[in-house]
């Protein structure tokens, strides 16, 4: 059983991470951030809120993205564990996982923090919006998203560290060597496995 999240500011490459993470683990990964744009493509009401939030890089209000996450978390496949990429972001959020979580006996294992520098973050997240060709990776956008994560999304990530569930990893170098460092730092908070 593995309950567990990454949390990082953008373009520290969580994305990348948690689906080898979850290959490495067996273990299901949820990225609201990936749920909310196929939303948007396929122009459900939730796409339509969400993208007006996205394309500025706003966080999508507390409201809407707690009920999405709460009815993810219900289904089937996550009873057993789950890996959580960009959530939470916010201390509403935090209070709602907890709630999630609590009403089913259940807590958080562990919390993996992956770092970089801001000035490597913009070059990454500008380098892949000419990839990728994502809305909200154009530098203003990106330097917003940047500034709500360090307003935000640090009081979260302090949040965790206070429970004594997170483990900083180094974010930078060749995407193979971040996932060992990843796997290294959970064998060390968790050596029997993340339950
Ligand atoms: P990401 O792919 O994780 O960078 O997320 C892309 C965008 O989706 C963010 O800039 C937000 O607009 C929205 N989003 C993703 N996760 C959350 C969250 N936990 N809370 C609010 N907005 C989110």
């Amino acid at each position: 059983m593995t309950r567990m999240l990454l949390i990082g500011p953008p373009g520290s490459g969580k994305g990348t991470q948690a689906e080898r993470l979850s290959d490495r683990l067996g273990v299901v990964a949820i990225s609201t951030g990936d749920i909310f744009r196929t939303n948007v493509q396929e122009k459900t009401p939730l796409g339509l809120k969400a993208k007006t939030y996205m394309d500025v890089g706003d966080f999508v209000p507390d409201e809407v993205t707690n009920e999405m996450v709460r009815g993810r978390l219900s289904s089937e496949d996550v009873k057993d564990g789950f890996l959580l990429d960009g959530y939470p972001r916010t201390v509403q959020q935090i209070t709602e996982l907890d709630d999630i979580l609590g009403r089913n006996g259940q807590q958080l294992a562990l919390a993996v923090l992956l770092t970089a520098a801001d000035e490597e973050l913009v070059e990454r997240l500008l380098g892949r919006a000419l990839i990728t060709g994502r809305t909200d990776d154009n530098e203003t956008v990106v330097r917003h998203r940047l500034d709500l994560y360090h307003r935000q999304t640090e009081t979260v990530v302090a949040n965790y560290a206070q429970r004594g569930i997170l483990t900083s990893v180094n974010g930078s170098g060749p995407v193979e060597e971040v996932t060992d460092r990843v796997m290294a730092a959970i064998e060390k908070m968790a050596p029997k496995g993340v339950h």
